[in-house]
């Protein structure tokens, strides 16, 4: 069986998120794309962030506003603390607000350990951690500027860090990545104990193997996916709209009592498949 068969077929009630906004940090490609594709549908307005390839963000808010919603997109580097300030001030005045932050940006520099520079130790935990901190910062201080609009949700505003199955499972020859997804899998839950009060949840995501160009030498030739089929219990490669259910459903009222969780969307990655048969 080819592993696209099976691909999530769901469809998205189109007014899951009528009236809220998200912001979704690195949309113009894979998990984030998907993503705020997802919220769009569900009838949020989305600011779809990047920090190159304006071109494809463009698509994006193209297709998003198919759906008669409003998409902008805009340009920032999310572990530049400047410019998410920027980012998140001119979405208040865009928007009005922020109701729902996807903090889905991320990047590898894979490397040997005794190889791996300081430069790309720092990159990944930049991006990775620092961003993700520095978009969940700004966008609660407009949650707790705004309150709760019971009207538009029973919360005062949702996080959804990007983590990975590597926030649990050791990754050789990636220290840097599973270092930073460690860092997100805490730093998602002191969040979360923090600011439940101030009803503002906080939770996480972490997807298995999802195909997208991040992880392209992972499942691009036919070995490689094999390979990797033997890590995933339920058969298939994650497909990004895999990802973006999980990010709608978990932004929205029917999950309002979900604080401090993260979702695996996975295959059942994380059921260590190596022992089914051993052990
Ligand atoms: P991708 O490479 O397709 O997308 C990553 C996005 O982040 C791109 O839009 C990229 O431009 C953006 N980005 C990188 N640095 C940025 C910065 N400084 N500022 C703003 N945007 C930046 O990869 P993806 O698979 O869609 O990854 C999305 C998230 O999902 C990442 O956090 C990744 O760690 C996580 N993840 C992916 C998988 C997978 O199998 N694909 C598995 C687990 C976790």
């Amino acid at each position: 069986m080819s592993s696209t068969e099976g691909a999530p077929r769901g469809v998205i009630p189109p007014h899951l998120l009528r009236g809220q906004k998200a912001l979704v940090t690195g949309a113009n490609s894979g998990i984030g794309k998907a993503t705020a594709i997802g919220m769009g549908r569900a009838g949020a307005d989305v600011v779809v962030n990047y920090v190159s390839g304006r071109e494809e963000a463009e698509k994006v808010v193209e297709e998003i506003a198919s759906f008669g919603v409003r998409a902008v997109a805009y340009e920032a580097d999310v572990s530049d603390e400047d410019q998410v300030v920027a980012m998140t001030n001119r979405m208040v005045e865009e928007f009005g607000t922020i109701d729902i932050l996807v903090a889905n940006a991320g990047l590898q520099r894979d490397s040997a350990f005794t190889e791996m520079t300081l430069a790309q130790w720092q990159k990944v935990i930049d991006v990775n951690l620092t961003g993700q901190f520095l978009c969940a910062r700004e966008a609660t201080k407009e949650f707790l500027r705004r309150g709760v609009v019971p009207e538009v949700s029973s919360s005062a505003g949702k996080i959804i860090c990007m983590s990975s199955v590597h926030q649990i499972i050791p990754w050789a020859g990636h220290v840097n990545y599973a270092s930073s997804k460690g860092g997100v899998q805490m730093m998602m839950e002191t969040l979360a104990q923090e600011l439940a009060p101030q009803k503002i949840r906080v939770n996480a995501i972490a997807p298995g193997a999802i195909r997208t160009p991040i992880n392209r030498s992972a499942w691009d030739t036919e070995q490689a996916e094999q390979d990797l089929l033997k890590l995933i219990p339920y058969g298939r490669v994650g497909d990004p709209a895999d990802i973006a259910h999980a990010a709608v459903g978990l932004a929205s009222d029917l999950m309002d009592y979900v604080v401090g969780t993260t979702l695996y969307v996975d295959g059942g990655m994380t059921l260590f498949p190596g022992f089914a048969t051993g052990g």
